[in-house]
This record gives structure tokens, sequence and C-alpha cells, in this order.
């Protein structure tokens, strides 16, 4: 009985795993196959703190492999040309896979599926990692949804329920495995190293901890989501994103427990179902980028290809990459995504705002800093975000409302807990000014041990002349 690959990449689990488990259920030896192809994806390789958290999240799957009698057998470099050698090697003759949706992904297997089927080799490809896939939900006139709420009220009803599969009982193994590389010899460690340290004290990748935490955030943060969910400074959402990029947790299992957990609990309801609109955005974002493959790298409203971004280096983007521009809300945001690897939705969307808006930058040089510092980045939802900021994407917020980073800091952030946590240099201002310490009288800053262009920048920019020199640079779209 001729083994099949299955090809682990964009579903790091066991459970809820539609290729794996048709693999195993063959009754045929089965060999999982972790390839790290790097050049496909281009300027979108595994960025640099996401390297750290594929390395660990590899690491735990090989552990829980060879605890079931398996292994992972990695290999790096030309997916095509792995392939082939390993079914050479191992006399395989299947090739199973979950779908990806990015574009080089989408090339790589639908060339993979040319090569095998070409080789008389069974290629399958089975979908595990959306709750709808693309091709499910099409508009009356039978085109993409490019607007949110129409796509949810129908999505909502042709998800339904849905029945994730438990992991398998058993994996069957091929009697000799063919070679497999050590993973560290796969470069995967963070860039810079010393990332690998505090990023480490706030996360667990893998499977394990992702189930966990579902768990934890159904039964403990779920039912006060809703009102939660904005507040930077509680642990009020699920932080399930990290373990949603590369299917260490299945989008269908997140979403079959959380039904169950609102039946269970009908005062958790109301927040559960504001936590799954929010995965029906993560499947929004991948049918956008799916049927908008462009969406990194363009802006899907063409007129905004006129709009004046600047680029390159600049003391002012410095200062927003390191968190010193001198608004407390961005400045401990910018500081959670370097420390942490993860930065608060909500703040994401004020410290997107003032790079594209308040300074002009390009999106796509937000999107780049974010794809180097995000555990979770993920190319679907950071291009599909960065554009809903910038004004330029489907469906996304107009570019004349521009965040108020310090009215947006004291609505969500009224005590100043997450300036306090991320920006301690001013913790011991009045909650009246830590979110403007520029306006602090100069007696309250001495109290708090503070000069402003010492201890804490003076703000890099006006923000009433910078807000009219967006207001007149979005002129330059119209017309
Ligand atoms: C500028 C910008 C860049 C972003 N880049 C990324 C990125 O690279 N990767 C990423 O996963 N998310 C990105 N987001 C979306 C969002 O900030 C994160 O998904 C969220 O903060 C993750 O935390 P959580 O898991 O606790 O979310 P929860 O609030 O618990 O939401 C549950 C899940 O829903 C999905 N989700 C939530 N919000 C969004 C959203 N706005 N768009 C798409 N999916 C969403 C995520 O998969 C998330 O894990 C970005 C947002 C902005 C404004």
């Amino acid at each position: 009985m001729s083994s099949i690959l299955v090809l682990m990449a964009g579903a790091l689990r066991l459970d809820d795993n539609p290729a794996l488990l048709a693999a195993c259920k063959s009754g045929r030896p089965v060999l999982p196959v972790f390839i790290l192809d790097q050049e496909i994806a281009g300027t979108w390789a595994v960025g640099g703190a996401r390297r750290w958290w594929l390395l660990q999240s590899l690491i735990e799957l090989d552990e829980r492999l060879k605890a079931m009698g398996s292994m992972l057998v990695i290999r790096s470099g030309n997916t095509c040309d792995i392939v082939g050698a390993l079914l050479r090697e191992s006399a395989a003759g299947a090739v199973y896979m979950n779908r990806l949706y990015s574009p080089s992904g989408r090339k790589l297997q639908e060339t993979l599926h040319e090569t095998c089927t070409a080789a008389g080799v069974e290629c399958r490809r089975f979908s595990g990692n959306l709750l709808l896939e693309p091709e499910q939900i099409v508009t009356k006139t039978g085109k993409p949804y490019e607007v949110f709420s129409p796509f949810w009220r129908q999505a909502k009803e042709l998800i339904g329920t849905l029945y994730p599969y438990d992991a398998p009982s058993d994996i069957p193994s091929p009697p000799v495995w063919p070679e497999s590389s050590s993973l560290d010899t796969l470069g995967l460690e963070p860039k810079p190293a010393y990332w690998a340290k505090p990023i480490a004290k706030v996360w667990q990748p893998g499977e394990t901890t992702a189930l966990e935490r579902l768990d934890y955030f159904l039964d403990e943060i779920a039912s006060g989501y809703a009102g939660a969910r904005d507040v930077p400074g509680v642990d009020g959402t699920s932080r399930l994103s990290p373990y949603l990029v590369d299917g260490e947790i299945s989008v269908r299992r997140i979403w079959a427990q959380s039904l169950a957990a609102a039946d269970a609990n009908p005062l958790a309801s109301n927040g559960i179902h504001a936590f799954l609109r929010e995965l029906g955005w993560r499947d929004f974002s991948t049918h956008l980028l799916f049927h908008f493959p462009e969406m990194p790298e363009r802006p899907l409203k063409a007129n905004f290809n006129r709009f004046p971004w600047q680029h390159g280096e600049g003391d002012v983007v410095t200062s927003w990459q390191k968190g010193k521009t001198g608004f407390p809300i961005i400045d401990a945001g910018m500081r959670q995504l370097w420390q942490t690897g993860w930065m608060h939705n909500r703040v994401r969307m004020i410290a997107a705002s003032f790079l594209v808006k308040d300074l002009l930058w390009h999106w796509r040089d937000g999107a780049n800093w974010f794809w180097d510092t995000l555990v979770d980045a993920d190319l679907a939802n950071n291009s599909a975000s960065w554009q809903w900021v910038a004004g330029c994407g489907a469906d996304a917020a107009p570019y004349f409302r521009i965040f108020n980073p310090v009215l947006q800091g004291e609505k969500f952030d009224k005590h100043g807990a997450y300036i306090r946590e991320f920006v301690p240099e001013l913790a011991a201002l009045p909650d009246a000014y830590i979110h403007k310490p520029f306006e602090a009288p100069r007696e309250v800053l001495e109290a708090a041990g503070i000069t402003l262009g010492k201890d804490y920048p003076v703000p890099v920019i006006d923000r009433k002349a910078s807000r009219e020199r967006a207001l007149a640079a979005l002129a330059r779209t119209k017309g």
C-alpha cells in the first residue's frame, strides 16, 4: 500500500484537520510533511517575529505527532521539487493538503496539483481553514462581496452549524521514514534574535495552548467581550490571532465551540456573537485576498493611486516604529508591538491612522512594519486592515475620518492603565493628563518627575496642521 504525503502548511494541528484525517482514514501509511518555502512567498516570506512563532509551533506539532508514533518530516526549499523527491524516496502515491488562499499559496497548490496529476499521483485539496470557502458566497449579481455587512448577513446563514472533526486516533506510519531536517536548520530564529526572550514571556505557540486559550476565553472573557474588546488595558479579547495564522487552531472548531458555549450560557450569548462577527472579518479579508490578489500591493480603490503617499526613511517614522511620537496611546501600542509581538486592535487602528493620515506615509510601509513585528502577521488580515484604515480598501473607513489619539485614548483607556504599563515614564501623571502630557502644567509634570523632550518626547507633529495636510492630500484623489 503506497503512503500518503500530508502537507501540513496552513494547518499545523491534529484537531479538525480534514487532509490529515482523510489520509489516516484511508488506512494507508501517512507522512505528515512541513516544507518551508520562503522563496515562493517572495516579499511576504515569514516575517521577523513570526519566525520565532512558527519554529515553536513546529516543535510542538512534531512532539504531538511523535507521541502518536508518527513524526513531522521537515524540509526547506522549493515545495514542488521536495514533494517530487519525497514521493520517490518514500514510494508515496498521493499528496493531501488543506487549501491555502494567499496568491503564492494558491499558485503553489495549483502547480502541485497539475504536476502530480500529470504524473498519475493522486492530489487532493481539502477545506479546513475558513468558515466558508470563497466560492460559496457571492452577491446576487454573482460578484464577490466588497462590503462586510451584507457579506456577514449571508455568511451567517450559509455557515449555520459546523461539525469539526476530532483529531485522528491513530496515524499509520510508513515502514521507513524519509530523511527529515532538524528544525534548527530552518533558519527560523527571530530577527533580531533578542526578540525571542520577551515574546516567549507572553506567548506559548502551538495547538495545545490554542485550545486551552479558547476554553479560557469562552469561560472567563467572552461574556464581556462586546464591551471589553475595545479596551486595550484589559485582557478582553481571545488573543487567538497568532494561532489562526498557520492553523494551529481550526476556525471551524472555534465557531462550533463558541455556539455551544452561547447555548449553554445565554448571558454570554451577546459577547460570543460579537466575537463570531470578528471571525467573520477574518473570512471576509481572506475572501478579499482571494478575489483581489493584488490587495497587499495596490489600493482596492483605484482613485487612491493618485494619493501623494510618502515613502522612505525618516526620523518621524522611526519615532512611530519605536513608540516615541509624544502621543501616549500610539507610543504604548507601538511598544506593546515591539515587546510582545502583538498589539490591541483598537490601538492598531489608532497607530495606523496616525501613520497614514497624520504622517501621510504609505500604508504599505506600515503593513511591512507590522508584517515584521506581529506574531499574528497574516497577509489577508494585515493588508485588508491597513487598506481599511487608509480609506483605500473595500468597505474602508472614510479617509476624512482621522482618529484623534488623545480622544481615543481618553475614551478607551480612561484611567491610563494601558499607558502606565507600556509607557512607564508617564505612570505618575494624573488621569487628566496621561493622554496629553504636552498640555500638562509645569507643576504637574514636575510632580510626576517628567521633563518633556528629555524623559518623554514632545509631539512629533502639530496635529491641527497634519489634519489639514491630510484633507488636502485627499482632494488629490478626487476628479
Ligand atoms: C492596521 C491593522 C493591521 C492588522 N493586522 C493583522 C494581522 O496581520 N493579522 C491578524 O490576524 N489581524 C490583524 N488585524 C486585525 C486585528 O487587530 C487582530 O486580528 C486582533 O487584534 C487579534 O486579536 P484577538 O485574537 O484577541 O482578536 P479577537 O477580538 O478575539 O477576534 C477573534 C479573531 O477574529 C479575527 N479578527 C479580529 N479582528 C479582525 C479584523 N479587523 N480583521 C480581520 N480579522 C479580524 C482574528 O483572527 C482574531 O483572532 C489588524 C488590524 C489593523 C487595524
